[in-house]
């Protein structure tokens, strides 16, 4: 757990200071055993410490530590998806949330292969309808999604991936975060933005 706990802060701080997380937007949590571990609600990557992490049971139950992400569900469903899955990162890194912004005929793939390694690392990648974050509408669209890709971007909002360790989840990210910036730079004038208010 503790060398867990080390990578996770290595992480986001490696994530916050390359501008890949900011604020306190970004979520991660990784599983141990019978718990997940996840940030605490309102953290912010670039001071996170090793006691900002909420302990939970795999159902969602608080054991101990701050008051959990409000994202925990996306979370929790990622491991659900499969066994494999042992970490899990969410952000609302700049390319990634950009191409989530544009309109994309491929639901379930949304994310061009200019380059092997997206594919290589990850998989594919899904679009999960708009939904306020921390919603029950935002949770009911990631749970008809979670089956269909390997890791998702959540509309207009950021993505979500998960990995079958904290670091295997991070390499993950950078690679969905690099082919999202690819897409962008090629393709991103012929595409439409999409609106979406944000009162829903
Ligand atoms: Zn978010």
């Amino acid at each position: 757990m503790e060398n867990n706990l080390k990578t996770a802060v290595w992480i986001a701080h490696s994530l916050f200071e390359r501008g890949k997380a900011t604020g306190s937007s970004a979520n991660m949590s990784f599983k141990e055993k019978d718990h997940i571990y996840i940030t605490g609600s309102g953290t912010c990557f670039g001071t996170l410490k090793e006691e900002d992490f909420s302990v939970l049971a795999l159902d969602g139950t608080w054991v101990s530590g701050p008051k959990p992400s409000k994202e925990f569900p996306l979370h929790r469903m990622m491991y659900e998806k499969s066994e494999e899955i042992q970490a899990v990162i969410h952000t609302h890194s700049f390319y990634a949330t950009l191409w989530s912004c544009m309109e994309h005929e491929n639901k379930t793939d949304c994310i061009p292969e200019y380059t092997p390694y997206l594919k290589m690392k990850l998989g594919t990648v899904g679009l999960v309808p708009y939904g306020k974050p921390g919603s029950e509408a935002l949770f009911a669209a990631f749970e008809k999604c979670v089956a269909k890709s390997d890791g998702f971007l959540l509309a207009n909002h950021g993505p979500v991936v998960g990995g079958k360790n904290l670091l295997d989840a991070f390499y993950c990210l950078e690679e969905l975060e690099e082919s999202a910036r690819l897409a962008c730079k090629i393709e991103g004038s012929q595409r439409q933005p999409v609106f979406r208010k944000i009162t829903e």
